[in-house]
């Protein structure tokens, strides 16, 4: 009986372990276990960082945010959710004509969909595709998943349709509601050359938050970091990848 119990707890503790571990190699950014991923610049250049954005786009954030990097002349990348798109199309023409890359972060964005399957993620990359390429005539050959959780479904997806899938090596943590402050405290000091930026100048589509601390630390952020001798230069240059499709979309069968 004993020995049974003794089993039992060996087998649960064995699954918890495996659980573990699958959750880190589908959590973190730097993890290749269900296919390529590209987090920072392995040889880039000597003083070079990405911006990139995520979430948006969202009306005044996003806004605020375009505003912020004309006036300092630099180029990010946006990785926006399907269904903000299709609410502001105005500002997806903005960040094209500002010569931003429009990336893909999944349709709906939805937190419970790492438990989804094959069909799901198919139709969440190729929506949102479908969606930016309407609106600016490119389609976007870069893919971040929402979270950054990576399963086979999520890879899988992104692998057929032709989109890298892109993390981050450097994050803000704004995507709760944080302050300037805490954003410049975070990337001022550890930033480096190569390295991939995560901010987030939306929020989802049912979410009430206000991304204000992102709006507010762009500006010191880019010249706290020019003062460090680090200058933005936008994603597709730092990863020497294509940022859009050469090919029309593939009919789907
Ligand atoms: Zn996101």
């Amino acid at each position: 009986m004993l020995n049974a119990y003794a089993l039992a707890i060996e087998a649960a503790t064995a699954g918890a372990a495996a659980f573990g571990a699958l959750s880190w190699v589908s959590v973190s950014p730097t993890s290749t276990f269900w296919g390529p991923v590209r987090s920072r610049a392995e040889n880039g250049s000597a003083n070079g960082y990405a911006l990139t954005f995520d979430d948006g786009p969202t009306r005044d954030s996003t806004s605020a945010i375009l505003d912020a990097l004309g006036e300092l002349k630099i180029r990010a990348a946006f990785f926006v959710v399907g269904e903000n798109a299709r609410r502001c199309p105005d500002l997806l023409s903005r960040m094209h004509a500002e010569s931003h890359i429009v990336a893909n972060h999944s349709l709906s964005h939805n937190h419970l969909s790492m438990f989804r399957g094959p069909g799901y993620w198919e139709r969440e990359l190729r929506e949102t595709d479908r969606i930016v390429e309407e609106t600016i005539g490119m389609r976007p050959a870069m893919f971040r998943p929402p979270m950054g959780v990576k399963t086979c479904f999520v890879m899988g997806a992104a692998a057929r349709q032709g989109h890298v899938v892109i993390t981050w090596s450097r994050r803000a943590i704004d995507g709760i509601t944080t302050t300037p402050q805490r954003i410049l405290k975070r990337l001022v000091a550890r930033t480096a050359a190569g390295d991939v930026v995560i901010l987030h100048d939306g929020v989802e589509p049912h979410s009430r938050r206000k991304p204000a601390g992102t709006v507010a630390a762009i500006r010191p952020l880019i010249l706290q970091l020019r003062a460090r001798g680090l200058e933005p230069v936008r994603l597709d240059e730092l990863l020497r990848i294509p940022a859009y499709a050469a090919e029309p979309a593939a009919t789907p069968a």
